[in-house]
């Protein structure tokens, strides 16, 4: 059975990227995925849910999706979820930090792999992984077939993809992770981006400029 389903998508910290608690309405049983930072603003709607935390997951190890995931695990004991493809990432933790100006997260790897056809559950949820390696090497997109929903990291965002020229990136395999794993998902499927607004795969499909087939 489907039951419903708690979701709050919110921004945290210095890039805005969007932090989502996924939670089942009658097992309280939750997933946080990219807790980049304010993780006392996280635990206050987890608090305000009575929603327990068993999963922590990442769609992919930039700093600002990242670096809050660690304090998050040390106060639920929720274990770490990323795609270890990532791993390089991780270990250049210090250089990230430079990129921003700021300090160097407590970032470490990863509990499990979230690796492509993975599936992770809590109470009735059940969110598949699907790989979209190309803004980094680990990128994964979050596909709640259910409830019709896509967390999509940093790979598709509302009118744009994102970006392949840091460490890790790759233009043509970005773009073809996006067609051959996203666009062929149902045109109502409601896409929640790494930063910004929301938009549909429909959308995206007709609209976007990088994804027009010649
Ligand atoms: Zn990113």
């Amino acid at each position: 059975m489907i039951r419903d389903m708690i979701r709050e998508t919110f921004p945290v910290g210095l890039l805005q990227c969007n932090c989502t608690i996924l939670g089942d309405e009658t097992t309280r049983e939750a997933i946080v995925v990219d807790p980049g930072d304010d993780i006392p603003g996280i635990l206050l709607r987890l608090a305000r849910h009575s929603l327990a935390v068993k999963h922590i997951l990442i769609t992919h190890a930039h700093i600002d999706h990242i670096a809050g995931a660690q304090e998050l695990k040390r106060v639920t004991g929720a274990p770490l979820l990323y795609n270890q493809r990532d791993l390089p990432l991780v270990a250049m933790m210090d250089t990230q930090a430079e990129w921003l100006g700021i300090a160097t997260p407590n970032v470490k790897p990863p509990d499990a792999d979230l690796a492509d056809h993975a599936t992770i559950r809590a109470g009735s949820l059940r969110a598949d992984v699907l790989a979209t390696p190309g803004h980094t090497q680990g990128s994964i997109c979050l596909h709640l077939t259910d409830h019709g929903l896509l967390l999509a990291g940093d790979t598709l965002f509302a009118g744009t993809v994102g970006r392949t020229d840091l460490p890790g990136g790759d233009g043509p395999t970005l773009i073809r992770s996006i067609h051959t794993r996203l666009l062929t998902l149902p045109d109502a499927t409601l896409v929640i981006p790494g930063h910004g607004k929301v938009t549909t795969i429909g959308e995206e499909r007709e609209r976007n400029p990088f994804l027009q087939l010649a």
